[in-house]
């Protein structure tokens, strides 16, 4: 079994979402911290992120390639966002703020060991 991808805790839903498209793909795989963090400060935070794990070794690059493909352009991203950098309003389309054209990515500050 390996690890595929750590996801943020707000990103729950889309992580249900990934393993039923990769479920569809006939890609066995499973949500670890599946459950609504209730037991939040009795374990540490980092271990209530949902983790999808693709049970196959075999066929982890499959489902590598196909996560990837997924998260560059996200299925139904059409929530907005607010834009770490300047505090505006960003529609899901788009990739970059369109008060001050920081990326959407590089905010968070935070660097996530994903899936290595
Ligand atoms: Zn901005």
């Amino acid at each position: 079994m390996k690890k595929l991808h750590t996801f943020h805790l707000w990103e729950r839903p889309q992580a249900g979402m990934y393993k039923d498209l990769l479920l569809q793909e006939g890609v066995a795989c499973l949500l670890k911290n599946d459950q609504l963090s209730s037991a939040v400060g009795e374990i540490p935070f980092i271990e209530c992120f949902p983790e999808l794990w693709v049970i196959d070794d075999e066929i982890y690059p499959r489902a590598r390639l196909l996560l990837d493909a997924w998260l560059e352009t996200p299925v139904g991203s059409t929530e907005s966002w607010i834009c770490g950098h300047c505090g505006e309003e960003s529609g899901g389309q788009f990739t970059v703020c369109w008060s001050c054209g920081k990326a959407h990515e590089e905010q968070g500050g935070q660097t996530w060991a994903s899936g290595k």
